[in-house]
């Protein structure tokens, strides 16, 4: 199995056209043919996760985080990021970023992750992305069934195709919406199906994609006061501390979250009518911006997103047999608190 191989069936599950413009997803350092050894799964790349790859025999680290996000012009080891790729390449260890792809997609992604922990019932995208597309073509009948098979394969089988047979009987029309990040793959799929080019006509629709986009929303199985919600949150989410705004009279039902720095998703919070936002890295007068609507509660950022690195170790033991893939036992949470 190849680390191509380990990449391939992640970016079925986050395809890495759901990243945001200013992130850097995907394979950082290495060569995508080396023969997986292990798989050390992390939020941040650091020295000290290098370090336990090596003792644990992985040549592949999978991280939230991508550790460059700009280009270096220099590999001199004058910081962490530049020792800790000068490490991994002396060590012939491969690191991979699946980050905010991840955050987009609804199924096996972060903010599911943090809606599973905090018991959130009904979930859907808290701010879903408005790209979808339509495609009509018209294919033989008998390139069907091939068609759903590759689709299936390239990790597409969540499109709803519509079928309908034209008057001949040996061809039908096939119609159904995708998020235009899919277009390419889409287009291949249709010509690895057929083996020809397929005439077809797409265009935008305006309606969103309900399984892409950022953030989360769902109810809890019964309202709580302000307070026990955020106690519950501090034990469920392991965190240290909790900032917060002020506490609503009103009982919390529904929640808003966002793993990482979801700040700029306040406004669908505010507009979904959540009763509480669960997210980090809020600035001083962001909290103002609660203006008595809801409970902001900043849990940190590594916290919020901790059991990603579960998420990550599940979904490649889940696929991969023949290589061991480990949660890192290195806590790279930048931050400490006093309590
Ligand atoms: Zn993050």
């Amino acid at each position: 199995m190849k680390i191509k191989d380990v990449i391939n069936y992640l970016e079925q599950l986050a395809p890495p056209q759901y990243q945001e413009s200013y992130d850097n997803a995907g394979l950082i350092v290495g060569d995508k043919d080396t023969k997986v050894s292990g798989v050390l799964c992390c939020l941040d790349s650091t020295e000290a996760i290098v370090a336990e790859a090596v003792e644990k025999g992985c040549n592949l680290i999978v991280a939230h985080h991508p550790i460059v996000f700009k280009g270096l012009k220099s590999l001199t080891g004058k910081n962490y990021v530049e020792r800790t790729i000068i490490e991994a390449i002396k060590n012939d260890i491969a690191i991979y970023a699946i980050h905010t792809n991840l955050d987009n997609v609804y199924q096996n992604g972060v903010n599911q992750r943090i809606a599973d922990s905090l018991g959130l019932n009904n979930t859907r995208i808290l701010a879903p992305k408005k790209n979808l597309k339509r495609l009509n073509a018209r294919i033989k009948s008998d390139e069907a069934s091939r068609l759903q098979e590759i689709l299936e394969k390239e990790g597409l089988d969540h499109l709803n195709l519509e079928w309908s047979m034209l008057g001949d009987w040996t061809s039908i029309a096939l119609s159904f919406n995708y998020s235009s990040a899919e277009h390419g793959r889409i287009l291949h799929a249709l010509q690895e199906a057929t083996g020809r080019e397929v005439p077809y006509t797409s265009w935008d629709i305006r309606e969103s994609d309900p399984n892409i986009g950022s953030g989360m929303i769902g109810e809890l199985p019964k309202a709580i006061s302000g307070l026990e919600f955020l106690k519950m949150v501090k034990e469920k989410m392991q965190a240290a501390c909790i900032k917060y705004t002020d506490i609503p009279e009103r009982k919390i039902k529904t929640v808003a979250l966002c793993g990482g720095s979801g700040g700029f998703l306040l406004p669908y919070a505010i507009g979904a009518r959540a009763d509480a936002f669960v997210t980090s890295d809020y600035k001083y007068h962001e909290y103002f911006d609660a203006d008595g609507k809801l409970l902001i509660a900043d849990i940190g950022h590594f916290e919020s997103e901790q059991y990603t690195i579960d998420l990550l170790q599940e979904i490649i033991s889940r696929k991969f047999s023949n290589f061991a893939a480990y949660c890192t036992q290195v806590k790279t949470n930048p931050v400490n608190y006093l309590v």
